[in-house]
């Protein structure tokens, strides 16, 4: 019976290695200095009303789950792990002082931005379906 128990779980763990290649594993890209960012004057020069105002650089209106990435490094479109979060998020966005190894967290308002504050966090990409 040992044996039989033994058997399921290589076989078990055989299946998770091989899904885990057919269907590629989140890939850790590092520790990010890691920000937030709203819709307002302040975070993004623009005003209700203004042309692109709330909404991303990939044309999406800006909700909560979206990150702005230097596309360079994370492209436009790449889905996210953050450390600390369930969430995953998309990079949807870009900034003219996210630069390298950074990210901008989209949040609804400036003070949960602020809230926020500057942290670095571990960041992964996840595979795309
Ligand atoms: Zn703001």
């Amino acid at each position: 019976m040992k044996y039989k128990l033994l058997s399921i779980l290589i076989g078990v763990g055989g299946l998770i290695l091989i899904s885990r290649y057919v269907y590629g594993s989140d890939k850790y890209l590092g520790i990010f200095k890691v920000t937030g960012y709203c819709n307002d004057k302040e975070c993004t020069g623009k005003s209700p009303g203004d042309k692109g105002y709330g909404i991303t650089k990939s044309g999406k209106v800006a909700k909560w789950g979206m990150v702005a990435t230097d596309s360079k490094v994370i492209p436009l479109g790449t889905k996210l792990k953050i450390e600390g979060f369930d969430t995953i998020f998309v990079s949807e966005d870009i900034g003219g002082v996210i630069r390298k190894n950074k990210i901008d967290i989209w949040f609804s308002s400036h003070q949960d931005a602020l809230d926020f504050g500057r942290q670095k966090r571990k960041v992964w990409t996840v595979k795309q379906n």
